[in-house]
């Protein structure tokens, strides 16, 4: 059980949620949000009841928040699915063979990579002029030092 704290209490303590120990009007004994007063599972079924009653507004909401959070949103799945195949390589192998399979993915993975290439094909190539350029300087460097120390290649 909670501790009895009442929602003023609750208030000046910074605590986001209340317990009075009594039923609420539905018979509930459980936890208050102090923002509303209302019980936690009634506010649970509210939610539900609200989203069976109004699918649109809901799907409207939805999509806004999607709309004006896509970037963190996208970012924030993205680093979870690092992480799960971090954790599962097993099965992310898995799921990247079975989808490679399928012709529609393959077609469209390589058509998005072709157009990669094609919009930074300048920047790509200079990347890749730049790293072979480094290589080659790192090889003249151990040329020099092996011929240095008197060593036959
Ligand atoms: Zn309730």
């Amino acid at each position: 059980m909670p501790e009895i704290i009442t929602r003023a209490e609750a208030k000046t303590r910074g605590l986001k949620h209340y317990f009075t120990g009594k039923p609420c009007k539905r018979g509930h004994v459980c936890e208050r949000t102090v923002s509303c007063g209302s019980c936690c599972i009634c506010a649970i079924e509210y939610s539900r009841e609200f989203r069976a009653l109004n699918p649109e507004k809901i799907r409207e909401r939805d999509r806004k928040h999607y709309a004006q959070n896509r970037k963190r949103l996208c970012e924030y799945s993205k680093q979870y699915m690092k992480k799960w195949r971090k954790l599962n390589p097993e099965r992310a192998r898995n799921i990247s063979r079975k989808r490679w399979q399928n012709e529609e993915y393959r077609e469209k993975t390589r058509a998005r990579n072709r157009a990669y290439y094609q919009a930074h094909r300048k920047e790509l190539y200079e990347k890749s002029n730049k790293a072979r350029k480094v290589r080659e300087l790192k090889i003249r460097a151990l040329i020099l030092a092996m011929e240095s120390l008197g060593i036959e290649i």
